[in-house]
């Protein structure tokens, strides 16, 4: 089911809500829409791209969407790239490390030359005038990760930070839902030392809501500072598992 998270005049985020099915780890999709341009956020897997293709008209349609943002490499983020790329004139922004990788899921030669990397620094991705901060979040946790920043909603895209598997849509106690998320996060998020940065570098912006890619956002200025906090203190990744490196008997 797709609902509308921010809606102004001339600016909307839609929000596809598990569109996955069967094994899939569940995952949510994200289009921003400014001026009547778009830009779908991780777009995710073959089946779930025949859903969001369907259900895409009905906010916009596919001949106006300008970007395909890919935070990272997963299958769950990029596996459908080729289909987008190929009924869209869309281009496709993802990490420069993980472009000739991408090319692998069958990306056709034409359609390539439309896939740009984004240098290790982040850039600012022009959106008919909304100027959108694709920043940092590299071993969070891929090695050559992005978060997206949109100014007009102030909504921070994370990715697989802050992802949970719960089956509600906004946390309402965070206490209570980090039994959800810490498992993810010590086994999955590469570095405590990324944690902390990107912690200081995220308490610069104004944010009103984080969604990440899996499970429940975090809504409103308290809620956003807890997550932040929390992430901060993490200790993740080899960090977290030093034990395990010992050669199996
Ligand atoms: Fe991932």
């Amino acid at each position: 089911m797709a609902d509308v998270l921010f809606e102004n005049e001339e600016h909307k985020c839609v929000f596809f809500d598990d569109y996955t099915e069967g094994e899939m780890i569940s995952a949510n999709q994200h289009l921003i829409i400014h001026k009547g341009v778009g830009m779908l956020l991780d777009p995710g897997g073959h089946k779930v791209y025949s859903k969001i293709f369907s259900a895409l008209p009905e906010y916009t349609p596919p001949s106006a969407l300008k970007y395909l943002f890919l935070s990272h490499q997963d299958p769950d983020i990029v596996a459908s790239i080729n289909a987008w790329l190929m009924v869209t004139d869309a281009d496709a922004y993802l990490p420069q490390i993980w472009t000739t990788f991408v090319a692998h899921f069958g990306v056709d030669a034409t359609a390539s030359k439309r896939m740009h990397g984004i240098p290790d620094e982040g850039r600012i991705l022009d959106l008919e005038g909304c100027p959108l901060k694709l920043i940092p979040a590299h071993f969070l946790h891929s090695a050559g990760n992005f978060h997206v920043y949109d100014p007009v909603s102030k909504i921070l895209y994370s990715g697989d930070l802050g992802a949970a598997l719960s089956d509600y849509r906004f946390v309402e106690d965070f206490e209570a839902h980090i039994p959800h998320m810490l498992g993810f996060h010590q086994r999955y998020m590469a570095s405590s030392t990324a944690c902390k940065l990107w912690a200081k570098m995220v308490r610069t912006l104004d944010i009103e809501m984080i969604a990440p890619q899996h499970g429940a956002m975090f809504s409103g200025k308290e809620m956003v500072n807890q997550f932040i906090d929390w992430v901060e203190g993490l200790e993740v990744g080899a960090d977290h598992m030093q034990s395990v490196y010992q050669i199996p008997k």
